[in-house]
């Protein structure tokens, strides 16, 4: 199914480094013919692999996009083998706005596939790269971090795969990225699910796929991301596209999987007592929710369920009821 409205500068059947756009018809009043381009690098050099890397799902999570942008600019055709394809800002109107959803029509990009080759802004980029991209590619990377209201150590997510050889090129490709942490679903993510995520659509078109949680909180962290620049290459030399890379030794990686989900259910200051990678107990308070209009009243305590580490929390101190205040992770 090839029926989209989007057109590329890009002829991804031929060799060499291109750079353009993928044109996104949007006609509006201030611009009636208009286009949303949508940046994209494609870097192609004879037999091999091809795979696409993809930040700015969400427009507010900033390492990949900076990460990707260097690798963009740093990588020539005589360094590849196989086909790279490279979407630093997948949804454009979002990332240009520094914002999880597009304001243009209010999608969340990573709740929008399979798309819709008909539908807003949104749905059809998500149609895009699910029925155009994805179908050409062996490896699907998207590079997430916590955005604005989430911050996570560097992890890497990925699923057991639905194969022997899946399982273990996901396990070699967890490797080769080398996060301190990954997080692995033990459920769902199949490829016959109906996820709305971009790993659920590569799942549908038979594709290796990996995300990744790298920092947020709204700001960019320089460790972050030189541990995100480290990890692209030390996958794509591990995949055989980038053989003139020299990987130093790996760190190693905790594999978790999340148990606990520490949800507000009132709406006030979150006061947290503890932090990323802090090990907790079932039952341990999480923090105090205080409610300084009326100052006289107590705060309330919030506990965690479960045993574990804490792999994510919120960032800004205003919760509301249904916010997600921190995540927690157990040993596989
Ligand atoms: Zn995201």
């Amino acid at each position: 199914m090839t029926d989209t409205l989007i057109s590329s500068d890009i002829d991804f059947e031929v060799d060499g480094k291109h750079t353009g756009y993928l044109r996104l018809p949007h006609s509006v009043h201030r611009s009636a013919y208009g286009r949303i381009l949508i940046p994209a690098v494609m870097i192609r050099n004879g037999d091999g692999p091809t795979a696409l890397f993809m930040a700015g799902n969400h427009g507010d999570e900033y390492e990949a996009q900076i990460a990707l942008g260097k690798l963009c600019r740093e990588l020539e055709a005589a360094d590849i083998r196989g086909r790279l394809i490279i979407l630093t800002m997948a949804n454009f109107p979002a990332a240009q706005a520094g914002t999880r959803t597009s304001p243009i029509d209010g999608g969340n990009l990573n709740r929008t596939f399979p798309g819709n080759p008909l539908g807003t802004p949104t749905e059809m980029i998500a149609h895009y790269i699910e029925e155009v991209l994805l179908p050409k590619c062996d490896y699907f990377f998207d590079l997430h971090s916590g955005g604005s209201s989430l911050y996570y150590p560097p992890t890497l997510l990925r699923g057991l795969g639905h194969s022997p050889r899946e399982r273990d090129e996901l396990i070699n490709l967890q490797a080769a990225f080398d996060a301190p942490y990954a997080w692995v679903f033990t459920s769902g993510g199949g490829r016959e699910t109906k996820a709305r995520t971009a790993m659920g659509g590569a799942g549908r078109k038979g594709v290796i796929t990996l995300m990744a949680e790298l920092g947020g909180g709204g700001a960019v962290s320089p460790e972050v991301l030189a541990l995100t620049e480290r990890g692209v290459r030390r996958m794509l030399h591990s995949i055989g596209m980038l053989p003139g890379y020299e990987p130093d030794a790996t760190n190693g990686t905790r594999e978790l999987t999340i148990t606990d989900s520490v949800v507000a259910y009132d709406n006030g200051l979150f006061e947290p007592f503890c932090d990323v990678e802090d090990e907790v107990k079932d039952g341990d308070a999480a923090g105090q929710i205080h409610f300084p209009e009326e100052p006289w009243r107590d705060a309330k305590t919030v506990r965690f369920q479960h045993d574990g580490m804490v792999l994510c929390k919120r960032v800004p101190g205003r919760v509301e009821r249904g916010d997600c205040l921190f995540q927690v992770g157990s040993d596989l």
